[in-house]
């Protein structure tokens, strides 16, 4: 994709605002891109948990591997094989077996390597948007003020709806009731960090079936934290839903339970993160969105990428 701009802000530094950034600063626009997380990479996301006893887990506790079917997407991919950012995880987590990667040191490393020649601001949430004869004007929830020629917003779709809505923009009807349509599915995760190694099989992550756990990985296994027995624990979309305000030890009860014969172990610390917005259950259905006028605007992120909802998500 070749535009005619000379500027662009991206709201949103996770996965599609990053690669968006890199292709459009190698075009030689000059390219700035907000985040309101503290943290580069979106859902990317990696943390950690100290214990007492020198003991440091490390959570892969959003996205949990990729699989590459585009080819331009490969592009991508073996280039940051070749660098090192990455790493293939294994061919057995998905049906189609095949190879399924992940970020080296941990899948925020690679929002990090995206993020490292681009002039990102984190902990800059945009709040109004404007246009003017100029370009479009972005104002923070810390009082900055970005005005470049383009507008690319890849936070999830609500949200960039809500963005736009709030700020008065006006979108054609048949467009904002397709973009309406887009769904997500949401997440309720765990973050264990155990006394012992869980019983988890090679190469570390599994998807029970009947269970309200979606998916269960040893971060440990995985090869991301090497001092802690890190488990992650995603929750079905169901599960999710219905304990959307349950608190956060019940929450953890009750999967711990249902993941006890994984686990196999003491649980020495635990931290609950709810995502609103896992990954689409509706999508757009065409790559991106591109409105030229007032000027160009443009939504992206995974509900456009995944163009049709695969049949199989590899999750
Ligand atoms: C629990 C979980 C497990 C997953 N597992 C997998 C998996 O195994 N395999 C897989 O392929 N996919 C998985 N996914 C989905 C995958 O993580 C996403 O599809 C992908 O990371 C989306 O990237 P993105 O850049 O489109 O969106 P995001 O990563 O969500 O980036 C959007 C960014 O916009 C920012 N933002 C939002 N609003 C504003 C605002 N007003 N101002 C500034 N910034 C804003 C957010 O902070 C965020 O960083 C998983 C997701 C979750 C949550």
């Amino acid at each position: 994709m070749s535009i005619g701009i000379q500027s662009c802000l991206i709201i949103g530094g996770g996965m599609s605002g990053l690669i968006a950034g890199n292709i459009l600063q190698k075009q030689g626009k000059k390219v700035t891109i907000i985040d309101k997380g503290r943290g580069i990479g979106g859902r990317l996301a990696t943390r950690r948990i100290h214990h007492a006893d020198q003991i440091t887990g490390v959570f892969d506790y959003g996205m949990q591997f990729f699989a590459v079917q585009d080819p331009l997407f490969q592009q991508w991919v073996d280039q940051w094989l070749l660098e090192g950012v990455i790493t293939e995880w294994s061919n057995q987590l998905s049906d189609a077996q095949t190879p399924c990667y992940r970020g080296k040191n941990s899948n925020r490393s690679l929002g990090q390597y995206l993020a490292q020649d681009l002039d990102v601001h984190l902990q800059t949430r945009g709040i109004t948007i404007t246009r003017d004869d100029v370009g479009w004007i972005v104002e923070t929830e810390t009082g900055q003020s970005f005005e470049r020629d383009s507008l690319i917003m890849t936070p999830p779709v609500p949200q960039s709806l809500s963005l736009l809505e709030n700020s008065d923009i006006p979108l054609p009807s048949s467009i904002k009731s397709r973009l309406e349509g887009v769904s997500y599915h949401s997440c309720t995760t765990i973050l264990a960090l155990l006394e012992q190694i869980s019983l988890i099989p090679e190469p570390g992550w599994l998807k029970p079936s009947d269970s309200p756990i979606w998916a269960i990985s040893s971060n440990h296994k995985k090869g991301i934290s090497p001092q802690g027995f890190a488990v992650t624990i995603h929750s079905t979309p169901e599960f999710s839903d219905a304990n959307w305000n349950t608190e956060e030890a019940v929450i953890a009860e009750k999967l711990f339970n249902a993941a006890s014969h994984w686990l196999g172990s003491t649980v020495i610390d635990y931290q609950v993160h709810r995502w609103r917005y896992s990954h689409p259950k509706t999508v757009y259905g065409e790559e991106f969105l591109a409105l030229e006028n007032p000027g160009l605007l443009i939504l992206a992120g995974d509900a456009f990428f995944f163009v049709k909802l695969r049949p199989k998500i590899v999750i």
